[in-house]
């Protein structure tokens, strides 16, 4: 038996165990010490009232013969897929049919199975620093090329995010097949305005290029100008699939699902320049190997979308994007150079005096007891800038905040 030879390759992920051996360390020699996290990337906030609810009542159908349900649609349940489409795109102006919605256990599994109706032969490009899965995925399915010495990957085109270009990404000099995007934007907490994504757009249709949503963050936007949906964008529909989640929406990190987007529009080529249907694909791609979300969860899926459900959520959000606020005002009264933060629950600094990003992780911790997540942990370009995120407790925030503002370490 051979193993797929693409496995090895890949380097452990040492950027979450490195960050807890270090803290582990850290808590051993000062025991007293309260070390507080601004590194975590989950929700801490419970599920609401409104979910818990749906929940049960989905439990208490099961128990009864009458209203038990055994294997559901693959695609999910019509009831989820009506209702996201009424909520989260007919208010944007965008119209969807119900079976260009595929409601799944998250949208992790999706971005990397999306891979499974891809050619090996695609050229990918990812904006960096980037969410590692997309590179992963993609080492995994043969179209990463080999890690050079440097960090980044042969046949992969990154497309370099830094403060010299405002974070925003620019078209790449050579043409991908595929490209992700990510807004709002982790690790950095950026948005793109409508202009900006309708550029990425129609570089798409011009070269045909499939772009890769990633929109697990759109709940987060309070610009009303910044596009949720790449629909949004004229012919966006012939070019890109979207990806959502209700992790960070509605605390479902635990409870698992999300939904993908792929328009009856979208369509693919073969070698012989034949046109193929992406939505058949990806529908017949997910009918083969997964068989649908739990029945139980996308009824908790949909009372998100009830009025009530949608108070709960968006106080849990405010409550997010309030610590998000107290960290970014914080830092910059601190003399730190920041970003994001104001549309996404991610705070991007620089580290002073041009610190390495791990070395700005361990001043950090041994002066202020704050743990954050060092830059260049997702790619290349995010050498000498440090990741804060907002989903903590607002009393950990202010005082993470108060020690840093009180320490050497201020700019
Ligand atoms: N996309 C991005 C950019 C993320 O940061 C995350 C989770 O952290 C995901 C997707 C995965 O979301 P899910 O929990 O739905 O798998």
């Amino acid at each position: 038996m051979l193993i797929n030879p693409q496995f090895p390759k890949l380097p452990e992920s040492y950027l979450f165990s490195n960050i807890a051996a270090k803290v582990s360390a850290f808590k051993q020699s000062h025991p007293k010490a309260n070390v507080i996290s601004l590194g975590i990337g989950d929700v801490t906030r419970p599920l609401t009232p409104t979910v818990i609810e749906a929940l049960h009542r989905a439990v208490d159908e099961m128990a009864s013969a009458k209203t038990f349900r055994g294997y559901g649609p693959e695609q999910g349940y019509d009831f989820l897929r009506e209702t996201i489409i009424e909520h989260d795109f007919l208010p944007r102006g965008v119209k969807l049919f119900p079976d260009e919605v595929f409601i799944s256990d998250g949208a992790k599994s999706d971005l990397g199975n999306i891979g499974d109706i891809l050619s090996k032969d695609n050229r990918v490009a990812v904006t960096d620093p980037v969410y590692p899965v997309y590179i992963d995925t993609n080492v995994m399915g043969c179209r990463a090329g080999d890690l050079t010495p440097d960090g980044h990957w042969s046949n992969l085109i990154y497309i370099a995010c830094r403060a010299e270009n405002g974070f925003v990404p620019e078209l790449p000099q050579e043409r991908p097949d595929v490209i992700y995007l990510c807004y709002p934007n982790n690790p950095i907490g950026t948005v793109l305005s409508k202009e900006e994504l309708q550029k990425w757009v129609d570089y798409a249709v011009h070269n045909r290029v499939l772009i890769l949503f990633d929109a697990a963050y759109e709940a987060y936007i309070q610009d009303k100008d910044i596009p949720h949906s790449i629909y949004e964008m004229e012919g966006a529909k012939k070019v890109a699939i979207e990806f959502r989640s209700f992790s960070k929406t509605a605390g479902f990190t635990g409870v698992r699902c999300g939904y993908t987007v792929v328009p009856r529009a979208l369509k693919g080529y073969t070698i012989r320049n034949e046109k193929i249907s992406m939505n058949h694909l990806w529908n017949r791609r997910q009918s083969t190997k997964f068989n649908g979300t739990a029945y139980i969860i996308q009824r908790a899926a949909e009372a998100v979308f009830t009025p009530q459900g949608q108070k709960e959520i968006k106080e849990n959000i405010a409550y997010y994007m309030n610590n998000a606020a107290i960290i970014r005002a914080g830092l910059v009264e601190a003399g730190f150079e920041v970003y994001g933060g104001t549309n996404a629950p991610y705070i991007w600094l620089k580290t002073p005096k041009n610190m390495s990003s791990w070395a700005f992780f361990d001043k950090l911790l041994r002066e202020c007891r704050v743990v954050g997540t060092p830059g260049v942990g997702f790619g290349p370009s995010g050498e000498g800038y440090f990741r804060l995120t907002a989903f903590g407790k607002k009393e950990n925030a202010i005082e993470a905040i108060e020690r840093i503002r009180q320490s050497k370490i201020r700019v």
